[in-house]
């Protein structure tokens, strides 16, 4: 489903943040991106999602080449992708249930649709009781959990998360990874950046590891790696 060839990204200010890339990832697999900050996790993640796009090198998504897209073509990719933030990102002025349905409506899903499909996915995270309340008044992994929920509301095929639980605390953060683990198992491909070492251990999921934009480790099942 996702395939980077060659793929090199440098910004304008000559940060060469990918240095040819090659990487395919399955549908349906469970990815941790590893490595040392400013190893080039971040960027391979905006590249899947099209907030980026290569220098050089193709990134194809079902058979779809990113860089070619043209741009009226992106929102229907991004459909398709859910997206995970370390903070969160949920806008402020918006119920839980609106950060929620927000990104159904945009896409002109009927009313009642909207109001099921956000309910079960409120449900799934766990939060069905908050619906009503704001981001400011939940803990950070109920907000964490309220954006898991935006991301999967469209059942994307993909779900790509820069490190989801860099802001919380250990059993807060199980709890996000549990999230995760079940909705990779109901088919859904995650692709995970973290520094979580003893999450990337336990999993014992796909590890790749970047330092200085080239990929140094691919193990099928594998484990953290680093001292850092
Ligand atoms: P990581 O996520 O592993 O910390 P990043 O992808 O954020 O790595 O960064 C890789 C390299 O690219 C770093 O040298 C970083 O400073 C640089 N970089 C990242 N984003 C930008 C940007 N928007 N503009 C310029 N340089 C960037
Ligand atoms: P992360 O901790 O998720 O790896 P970073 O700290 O690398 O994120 O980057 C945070 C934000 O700052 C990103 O959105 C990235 O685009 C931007 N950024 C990172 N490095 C640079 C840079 N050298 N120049 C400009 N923007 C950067």
């Amino acid at each position: 489903m996702i395939q980077f060839t060659n793929v090199s990204k440098i910004y304008s200010n000559g940060a060469r943040a990918l240095v040819d890339i090659n990487l395919k990832i399955d549908n349906g697999e469970f990815v941790f991106l590893v490595g040392p900050s400013g190893a080039g996790k971040s960027t391979l993640i905006r590249l899947l999602f099209r907030e980026e796009v290569p220098t050089r090198g193709q990134v194809l998504i079902n058979g779809k080449n990113l860089l070619r897209m043209k741009e009226r073509e992106v929102p229907h990719l991004r459909r398709n992708i859910g997206v995970v933030f370390q903070d969160f990102r949920l806008l402020p002025s918006k119920t839980v249930f609106e950060n929620i349905s927000f990104a159904l409506e945009v896409i002109g899903v009927g009313k009642n649709e909207v109001k099921n499909r956000t309910r079960s996915a409120l449900d799934l995270v766990g939060l069905a009781s908050k619906e009503n309340v704001f981001p400011n008044e939940l803990s950070g992994g109920e907000q964490q959990r309220v954006s898991v929920a935006r991301a999967i509301v469209n059942n994307p095929a993909l779900l790509v998360a820069d490190e989801p639980t860099g802001n919380l605390d250990p059993d807060t953060a199980w709890g996000i990874m549990d999230l995760l683990y079940n909705i990779n198992k109901r088919g859904t491909t995650v692709v995970m950046a973290t520094h979580a070492r003893d999450i990337v251990d336990q999993m014992q999921k796909r590890v790749v590891a970047i330092e200085d934009g080239k990929i140094v480790r691919d193990d099928q099942r594998g484990g953290y790696g680093y001292v850092d």
